[in-house]
């Protein structure tokens, strides 16, 4: 199959929209990262997104609708806190679950009651979504447990020959995925952190959770408990007080040959001497854009990444944190 890479116009959407409507599948950008979408009312199309990706049956995905779709079409018993949270945060880089009604096929839930809606700001997703105007399951558009793609070419490098179609919205400016909020109990809780951080939520809310798994539960973000977003090369990671332990690493890998790399901020960088450095930028915004950059990067260009902690550890770094130990741990 030839998979084409075309920037979001008129034509490219007709196409789309087709591809869509005969079950096909559509990569196309949002502000997080780029999604691979299908009809999620349709189950053969759904199905090929988990074989397309290689991704595990039991991993849910996420239902994308544009800003004007009615989400009680598809869900019931939103809270009063999440209609306040939609106000503020949506279109944007937040994930709801809520109680599903049960339109979407079984498979984009994975059998769950719930299902979870995103309505991105991106201006090309907005664009497609209003186009085919259905809700449109969509995880990340990579091979399953690789690093997400933020751009179009990323997305080629993992799915070219896959899928007929990539839309090209430029460079994914949010650079991790969406924190994927639980809005089925009487205070939200947060199932996996991104952008939208605990303390944004609380302060709308009033009161905000995170999820911890408790020892005999079942899972309640079964995506979270997969090994995710790892470079196809060697990784380490190191916190922040370890760095000059990072530093050692690096030298003994090079002295061994190796084409080894540090992966930090610019601030760590400044510590690092004359080693060759994937540099994550300076403030949180800046560090999430280009965590999957730099690692898509560094798999290409070495053996191994040796990652730096940021100092920082809350607010957008929570997010931040949970990528790279993944990633590298
Ligand atoms: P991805 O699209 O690869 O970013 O993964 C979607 C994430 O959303 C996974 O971590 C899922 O576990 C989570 N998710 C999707 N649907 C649900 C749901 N109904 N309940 C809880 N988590 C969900
Ligand atoms: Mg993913």
């Amino acid at each position: 199959m030839n998979t084409d890479i075309l920037s979001i116009n008129e034509n490219s959407l007709d196409r789309a929209a087709a591809i869509i409507e005969r079950g096909g599948l559509v990569a196309f950008p949002t502000e997080t990262v780029y999604g691979l979408g299908a009809d999620a009312l349709k189950s053969e199309a759904v199905k090929l997104i988990y074989a397309v990706k290689g991704r595990p049956s039991d991993n849910p995905l996420i239902a994308h609708v544009h800003k004007d779709y009615d989400i009680s079409q598809l869900v019931e018993n939103i809270p009063e806190y999440a209609k306040l949270l939609a106000k503020a945060f949506l279109p944007g880089p937040l994930t709801m679950v809520y109680n599903s009604r049960g339109v979407v096929c079984s498979e984009v839930s994975c059998g769950l009651n719930t299902l979870a809606i995103r309505v991105p700001s991106h201006e090309g997703a907005q664009r497609f979504l209003k186009r085919v105007n259905l809700p449109i399951a969509a995880p990340s558009a990579n091979i399953s447990k690789h690093v997400s793609p933020v751009t179009a070419r990323h997305v080629y490098d993992d799915l070219c020959g896959k899928i007929e179609l990539i839309l090209d919205g430029g460079r994914c400016t949010g650079g991790i995925e969406s924190t994927v909020l639980d809005c089925t109990g009487d205070v939200p809780c947060v199932l996996r952190s991104g952008l939208v951080t605990r303390d944004m939520i609380a302060q709308v809310a009033g009161e905000c959770d995170v999820y911890m798994m408790k020892e005999g539960e079942r899972v309640r973000s079964p995506g979270m408990k997969y090994k995710h977003y790892a470079p196809g090369c060697q990784t380490a990671l190191y916190s922040f007080d370890r760095r000059l332990d990072a530093l050692d690493e690096y030298r003994r890998r090079r002295a061994a040959g190796q084409r080894a790399c540090i992966m930090c901020d610019c601030r760590t960088a400044a510590d690092m001497e004359d080693a060759e450095i994937l540099d994550l930028g300076s403030d949180e915004r800046q560090i999430a854009c280009n965590l999957y950059d730099k690692l898509r990067e560094g798999e290409k260009l070495f053996d191994v990444i040796i990652a730096v902690a940021p100092e920082k550890q809350d607010g957008v770094m929570v997010g931040v944190m949970n990528r790279l130990t993944k990633a590298c741990g």
